[in-house]
């Protein structure tokens, strides 16, 4: 089936367990004109990933149950969803965390908290 996305809208499909950070996240999209898509945990994210086929997936590390660096390697092991960028969403406290994610096949990420002048010029960097 082709993708139909409402309006021509890009869609991102933003995976993160943290509400208040979710909101953020959420606000910041939209007022780009993206259209959101949301899981709190990698198992309905990955679900959601090949049901909606998002233009790209903001994938927090740390969820509930399986990991975002597990989640990232699932879907880059699935051929339906493995073209779709992942951006992983690393805490800066947590050193390391951005070389993981690269490993495991993320295209980048993005430090929090969130810069949210910069956060919107990374989105369609990663997006293009
Ligand atoms: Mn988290």
């Amino acid at each position: 089936m082709p993708r139909l996305n409402n309006m021509g809208k890009e869609k991102i499909l933003v995976i993160e367990d943290n509400a208040l950070n979710m909101k953020l996240v959420r606000s910041l999209l939209m007022l780009e004109d993206y259209e959101v898509v949301e899981a709190d945990n990698a198992e309905a994210g990955i679900q959601l990933a090949k049901e909606q086929h998002p233009d790209l997936i903001l994938m927090d590390i740390q969820l509930p149950g399986m990991d975002g660096l597990s989640a990232t390697q699932q879907l880059k092991s699935d051929p339906d969803v493995n073209g779709i960028p992942v951006v992983a969403l690393t805490a800066y406290a947590m050193m390391g965390d951005e070389q993981k994610a690269l490993d495991a096949g993320c295209a980048g990420y993005i430090s929090k908290p969130l810069d949210t002048k910069e956060f919107p010029r990374l989105i369609s960097r990663y997006l293009s």
